[in-house]
């Protein structure tokens, strides 16, 4: 199939849930994305906050296909080595003590939501337990997850959701108290809101969930699905608020783009017992041989340093950018997930863009998103701003 052909049937035989860009990517390498025409872009997408290593990472590559020679799957009854070597190396990045794989964010959201409520079933005996989650968040697209998604777009259409979750304004912690009773199981939020507009968390707002749920034995719920791994300089980005949740989701680069999510527990929030939860895939030792490599790559690459070092640098290039015109109304984020703020909707930008060679994504209809590969250099800064400027400055 050429390139139209593979669109044009695209077009019929897949739902369509997404307005798709009419370009067939083929092959990437590093920071570079090809596709079927050849054409070359720079990649500030990564997958949407996936490929944290970058494109055909040799290690990487070498890692999956030796499991690949060896075994791909073997169900939960039995233990593979790969998962728990992953778990382990998982554990030891965030402090949990836990771990529960499954396939994607949504399923960890879903995984970390049937524990909450299990662990208050546990206290209490009770049924009828609510959860606490932030307008604006994104916490993914089964109708458990949806249900905490607080974005009426997304969810109007596939009313009745879950029972019992109420919405809070992010970064207002009596708002949250407000909606707080007898019956709160769990709060949950993205330490930085990703899909709703790259909003941080303020460390006043976080720090006092953190005590909220102390003084009440509510169990704080961190969806580090997009802003974990990395992507602000600290492994998680809850790490840099020094807060520690009893739940936490992670996915997107966990598998640097092979399909892996988990959830993690404390020892003291771990509520599931046998029968209560599972996946077939779940854990699988493919996704799992890809996790652990990613870990050690993490280390013997420094990413978390290379993060720290050219996110301070993106920050201060978008700054002036954003100084210089007045259509960008914020600039927001930290690390390696930034945002700017338009006045006016960021699509013809993002399309200007990627003609030019240049891969950007939105987080709603005017905010540019910038959620590249861990391991790009200044020298990707400067190459990606020299094609934005021209375009935001006309
Ligand atoms: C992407 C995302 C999800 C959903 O993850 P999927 O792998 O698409 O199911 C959940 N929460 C956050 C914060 C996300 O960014």
């Amino acid at each position: 199939m050429n390139t139209q052909e593979i669109i044009n049937q695209g077009e019929v035989c897949l739902l369509h849930t997404y307005n798709r860009y009419p370009v067939v990517l083929d092959h990437g390498e590093g920071v570079y994305l090809y596709d079927t025409e050849g054409k070359k872009y720079l990649d500030f997408c990564a997958g949407i906050a996936v490929f944290a290593l970058g494109y055909n990472q040799p290690e990487f590559n070498e890692a999956v296909k030796g499991q690949l020679d060896k075994i791909v799957h073997t169900s939960n009854y039995f233990y593979n080595e790969p998962s728990v070597s992953a778990a382990k190396k998982l554990c030891r990045a965030s402090g949990m003590d836990r771990v529960f794989f499954c396939n994607s964010g949504t399923e960890a959201i879903e995984g970390a939501m049937k524990n909450a409520l299990r662990y208050a079933y546990n206290k209490d005996g009770q049924n009828g337990h609510e959860i606490i989650a932030m307008q604006h968040s994104f916490h993914g697209r089964s109708l458990g997850a949806l249900s905490l998604t607080g974005n009426a777009h997304y969810q109007d259409p596939f009313r009745p959701l879950l029972g019992g979750v109420h919405f809070a304004e992010f970064n207002n912690l009596d708002s949250v108290k407000s909606l707080v009773n007898e019956r709160t199981c769990a709060i949950i939020l993205e330490p930085v809101q990703g899909e709703g507009g790259i909003y941080p968390a303020t460390p006043e707002f976080l720090q006092g969930l953190r005590a909220l749920c102390d003084e009440k034995d509510i169990l704080l719920i961190c969806d580090e699905i997009q802003c974990g791994m990395g992507r602000t300089g600290s492994m998680f980005a809850c790490e840099r608020y020094g807060v520690k949740p009893d739940i936490m989701a992670v996915a997107k680069a966990l598998g640097c783009g092979l399909p892996i999510g988990a959830f993690l527990t404390t020892e003291k929030a771990a509520a599931l017992a046998p029968g209560d939860h599972g996946s077939t895939y779940g854990g699988n030792p493919l996704v799992c041989a890809a996790a652990d490599k990613v870990f050690d790559l993490y280390e013997s690459l420094h990413v978390l340093e290379n993060v720290q070092k050219v996110g301070a640098y993106l920050y201060e290039k978008l700054d002036e950018l954003a100084a210089a015109n007045d259509k960008i109304l914020a600039h927001r984020g930290v690390g390696l997930i930034q945002g700017l703020e338009f006045s006016v909707p960021v699509a013809p930008i993002i399309q200007e863009a990627r003609d030019n060679g240049l891969i950007l994504i939105n987080a709603g209809t005017n905010i540019l998103r910038f959620v590249p590969p861990l391991i790009i250099t200044e020298e990707h800064v400067d190459e990606m701003m020299k094609i934005l400027t021209p375009i935001v400055m006309k």
